[in-house]
């Protein structure tokens, strides 16, 4: 091979091949990219919806499915617009063929259903390229060390094509999706949002793990770490392949890349919290030891957390979790009731984290004050708060998440002029 031929790796999420229409679109993409003279390796999503319906079929049968059908189950989504693509692209004249996981081979941990990639043999996908022939691989999926199929967690497309990009030493990853880059929070809520051209690692790790969906936290992780030039892109605008010097998205960088830094890049919200609070408990040593160690036990992972103690030498813990784990956590804490000694235990499901992101906090204070300042002037109560060196987080009542997100994006300057 030439070393000049540029690599692209393509990825199309799920509304990017909702349908054949749709995966005649992204043939056409891909077939603009090859012949600008790259060399193509394509990662897909399942057709939008495909997943949801799936994983509702192994909930339905079983709440409590055995993890390792599951993920065979569920990563047959993928397998279907793998073969659909590659057909779509034969139609064009293109050589084509699809990958599975195992077939790559993409190599995983055996953690059924959020599975990390250990390896990738890259080896027969580079000599597909350079046979002038375009892989489609199946995102999502793996194998795990026992021979069996494993996926990498809701949105893990995006980390299949970044591990990818690094394994195969592209240029740069493309993710392609229905918005046409990372904007300063999700357009769909806040008309003003405005488009990002650049961002840098840790703050797009900051957003994504705080429940800014358009990358999955993981491949974000895996960028930063293998250095993968990473643009999140639209897969519904019908321009030229994007050629390095003229990129239309939005490039995850470095932070020496960003000439301007503003003091927050972005805000996100994740509707996936919930809140319980362990009221009434005696207050001494050990006892945030006794209320979450059962719930490491449990494998509950505990988010914010809010400590308030009375005149009376009683304490309430306020704490969040995921949606998912809420069952766990409950049952977790009931079942070690008498050695916390709580009075009472409540939970709330209708609950919005919202967090501010920005590398700027580091050298500006008051962001935390401007956050604070702008909820009270909608009446929006903060409920628990938390912050990281680059962040801070407010939980508040579901009913103000828009309220609270718009109010927040015009209080730090982002709206779109
Ligand atoms: P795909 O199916 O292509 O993987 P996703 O639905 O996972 O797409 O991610 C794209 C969505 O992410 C957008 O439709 C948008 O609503 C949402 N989103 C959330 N925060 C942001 C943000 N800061 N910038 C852009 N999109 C965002
Ligand atoms: N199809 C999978 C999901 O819906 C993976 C992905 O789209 O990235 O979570
Ligand atoms: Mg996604």
């Amino acid at each position: 091979m030439s070393p000049t031929v540029p690599r692209i790796v393509m990825k199309f999420g799920g509304t990017s091949v909702a349908d054949l229409d749709r995966i005649r679109a992204v043939a056409e993409k891909v077939r603009k990219q090859v012949e600008a003279g790259c060399e193509v390796a394509v990662v897909v999503s399942a057709m939008s919806g495909v997943t949801n319906r799936l994983v509702g079929y192994c909930r339905d049968l079983s709440p409590r499915h055995d993890e390792r059908e599951y993920d065979t189950v569920v990563a047959t989504g993928e397998q279907v617009t793998s073969g659909l693509l590659a057909i779509a692209l034969q139609n064009l004249g293109i050589k084509a063929r699809s990958w599975l996981g195992w077939q790559i081979p993409l190599r995983t941990d055996d953690a059924h259903g959020k599975a990390r990639i250990e390896s990738i043999d890259g080896t027969a996908l580079i000599r597909s390229m350079q046979a002038g022939e375009v892989p489609v691989c199946a995102g999502f999926q793996g194998i795990g060390p026992d021979g069996r199929i494993t996926t990498l967690g809701r949105g893990g497309s995006d980390t299949s094509a970044v591990a990818l990009a690094a394994a195969l030493k592209a240029d740069r990853c493309d993710i392609y999706t229905d918005v046409d880059g990372i904007y300063t929070t999700d357009p769909r809520i806040v008309t003003k949002a405005r488009k990002l051209h650049r961002i840098t690692y840790e703050e797009m790790l900051e957003l994504a793990s705080v429940g800014a969906k358009v990358l999955q936290t993981r491949s974000v992780e895996l960028a930063m770490k293998e250095r993968v030039r990473v643009q999140v892109l639209s897969s519904f605008n019908d321009g030229p392949a994007p050629a390095e010097g003229h990129l239309p998205g939005s490039l995850v960088v470095d932070e020496d890349e960003i000439v301007e830094q503003e003091q927050v890049a972005g805000i996100a919200y994740s509707r996936d919290e919930a809140k319980l609070s362990v009221r009434r408990v005696p207050d001494r040593p050990g006892i945030a030891a006794a209320v979450f160690g059962p719930l490491s036990d449990a494998n509950v992972n505990v988010d914010m957390i809010v400590q308030s103690t009375g005149d009376d030498g009683m304490t309430n813990m306020t704490f969040t979790v995921s949606k998912n784990d809420l069952a766990r956590a409950i049952a977790a804490l009931d079942a070690h009731r008498a050695t916390i000694q709580y009075g009472e235990l409540l939970t709330d499901n209708d609950v919005v984290k919202i967090s501010v992101v920005g590398v700027g906090m580091r050298s500006h204070a008051g962001v935390a004050s401007t956050m604070f300042r702008t909820l009270a002037e909608r009446n929006i109560n903060v409920q628990v708060i938390s912050t990281s060196e680059i962040k801070v987080s407010v939980l508040i009542a579901a009913e103000y998440t828009e309220l609270a997100v718009r109010a927040l994006h015009t209080a730090y300057g982002l709206d779109a002029a």
